[in-house]
């Protein structure tokens, strides 16, 4: 019998993490991601699956970004029927993940649709003004019209996925604890181990029984970094047969968190003597929670003055909710500061902002403040009208505390550009622009190497897959694997299919 994994996703690119092992006539599939950013990688979203949805026997789940689950409900729409197995974290942080994408799907196919119908009004319109002008039979008629969409008829696409698929996903959810032995299907075992990303992240262990042998896959999912805020550190392994690792900042060393935080501490004093903005992009999953955490740090030890802090992202106040509800999973020291009576995970007089009128009218608010708003690489969301704001205002900081995709606004803006075009609008970016590197949520290239550097002599992989990263981050990563550690290290392609000998 043979094993093999197939790359779906996050091969090549960053997103859409999508993994299909296959032992014999066994199929495990390991997270099942959006691809984001650039349209063309959006659109892969929207290309069939690679298998059989229903010949899938379970799905596994590394954590809830939506680049690693937001196509489960259309799995399921497909007709897997199986079970899902994560962290009881990862289960309660998804849902709140898919229910916002479906929102999002449906929002986004009716644009498409009416943008779509709009053109083919159009070419009928125009159709029928130039046969009128000549016989249709004459063959100098324009090909295009002739291909124009017959009248009344317009080119429509069903969203992705809708609530009700969700629903029907969440009915699919196994919670397990970190550690504890599930088993996936006939000969299938996977362990969770912690990997200290974002609440209920988790390395899966994988064991397929081969006849004599079980083989151990480890996918690394996304790292986390020690020492990060409310999180333990990413769980060490020490042996497998193959290991398949992201490799997001695989060609980079962040700053170190003490250099971040002086960042963030001068960021924050200069609006605060100019009486400006901070403006934040965050992710509504585990960012905001993380830098929520360490403002909370930093007015505790009066090392910044009290700008008023609003939180401006519905979802990331019930991811917080979630963070609250699994206190089994924090590092010591949350569950410290937690047993003596601190809110480690609220600012003091944070204001949430529920409705889109309230988030609007932030801008008349009394300055200086701080905006903490999502979404995080400035692809959508409350930030759009937030910039429209505040980009053109020189007393305004906008600050990156995250990964900026190839492609996105965000890149662009983190790059120097200084023009943003939002909503057919041209807006000049008069405001300051700030990175720190610092608080990403991503181990770094010594990091990762460090990780994988745990794997002793006896527990060697015989190869390690570099996925979950930019072509050149991945191909300097392989390059230090091979020299560093001495390891085999292979970039597969999207859609390759490796046999495991
Ligand atoms: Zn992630
Ligand atoms: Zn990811």
């Amino acid at each position: 019998m043979s094993i093999s994994i197939q790359f779906l996703g996050a091969a090549g690119c960053v997103t859409g993490s999508q993994f299909l092992v296959t032992a014999g006539d066994r199929r495990v599939l390991v997270d099942c991601g959006m691809f984001q950013g650039s349209p063309e990688e959006v659109e892969r979203n929207h290309l069939p699956f690679a298998f059989e949805a229903d010949a899938l026997d379970a799905a596994i789940l590394t954590h809830a970004h939506l680049d690693h689950c937001g196509r489960l409900p259309a799995l399921v729409k497909a007709g897997f029927r199986g079970p899902i197995h994560g962290t009881h974290a990862t289960a309660d942080l998804a849902e709140i993940v898919l229910r916002d994408s479906a929102k999002l799907q449906v929002e986004f196919t009716d644009r498409w649709n009416r943008r779509h119908a709009r053109d083919a009004e159009k070419a009928t319109a125009a159709a029928a003004t130039e046969a009128t002008a000549r016989e249709t039979d004459d063959e100098s008629f324009p090909e295009r019209l002739r291909n124009a969409p017959p009248e009344g008829r317009t080119y429509t696409r069903a969203p992705l996925y809708d609530e009700a698929d969700v629903e029907a996903t969440m009915q699919q959810f196994r919670g397990a604890d970190y550690g504890a032995e599930i088993a996936v299907t006939d000969g299938v075992t996977a362990v969770l181990h912690d990997a200290g990303h974002i609440l209920g992240s988790a390395i899966v262990e994988l064991r397929v029984t081969d006849g004599a042998e079980p083989r151990t896959i480890i996918f690394s999912g996304d790292l986390g970094r020690d020492g990060s805020p409310i999180l333990r550190d990413p769980t060490p392994i020490s042996h497998a047969d193959h290991v398949v690792v992201e490799s997001t900042y695989g060609n980079r060393e962040h700053d170190p968190h003490d250099q971040a935080i002086e960042e963030l501490v001068a960021a924050i004093t200069e609006v605060s003597t100019d009486e400006g903005v901070l403006l934040v992009p965050a992710f509504a999953i585990g960012r905001t929670q993380e830098v929520i955490w360490v403002l909370d740090e930093l007015v505790r030890d009066g090392r910044i003055p009290r700008v008023p802090l609003y939180l401006d992202s519905p979802m990331a106040s019930r991811a917080t909710t979630v963070y609250h509800d699994h206190p089994e999973t924090y590092d010591e020291e949350t569950a410290a500061l937690l047993r003596s009576g601190d809110s480690p995970l609220e600012y003091p007089g944070q204001q949430f902002t529920d409705t889109v009128e309230a988030s609007r009218s932030i801008r008349h608010a009394k300055r200086p403040i701080m905006v903490v708003a999502s979404s995080g690489m400035l692809t959508g969301g409350r930030i759009m009208h937030h910039l429209k704001d505040f980009l053109p205002d020189p007393k305004c900081t906008l600050l990156f505390i995250g990964y900026q995709g190839e492609g996105t606004l965000g890149r662009r803006l983190q790059d120097g550009g200084r023009t943003a075009r939002i909503d057919g609008q041209e807006i000049d970016v008069r405001c300051r622009v700030r990175s720190i590197s610092g608080f990403s949520a991503h181990a770094d290239q010594h990091e990762l190497e460090t990780w994988l550097g745990h794997f002793g002599a006896d527990g060697r992989p015989k190869t390690v897959f570099i996925v979950h990263g930019d072509p050149d981050a991945a191909e300097a990563f392989a390059a230090r694997i091979r020299s560093g550690l001495g390891m085999e290290a292979v970039i597969p392609k999207h859609r390759e299919t490796v046999t495991l000998t």
